[in-house]
């Protein structure tokens, strides 16, 4: 009977084995999701036109 743990260097002891953190997993996809959905806002905030001037800021675009 050998106790199995984890040790994540962030959050220190897991109990279980885990080859990763699942706390670090879970911050790291709420993150993600966060960044995702700012992203998605911003893009909903602007206009699909300033995507194509952005691209195409060569000199005609203050
Ligand atoms: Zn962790």
């Amino acid at each position: 009977m050998t106790p199995v743990f984890s040790i994540c260097p962030k959050h220190g002891y897991l109990a279980g084995e885990h080859p990763f953190c699942p706390i670090c997993d879970q911050e790291l996809l709420a993150r993600k999701q966060a960044e995702h959905n700012r992203v998605v806002t911003r893009f909903d905030h602007t206009m699909p036109s300033s995507i194509e001037s952005h691209s195409t800021s060569h000199g005609d675009k203050k």
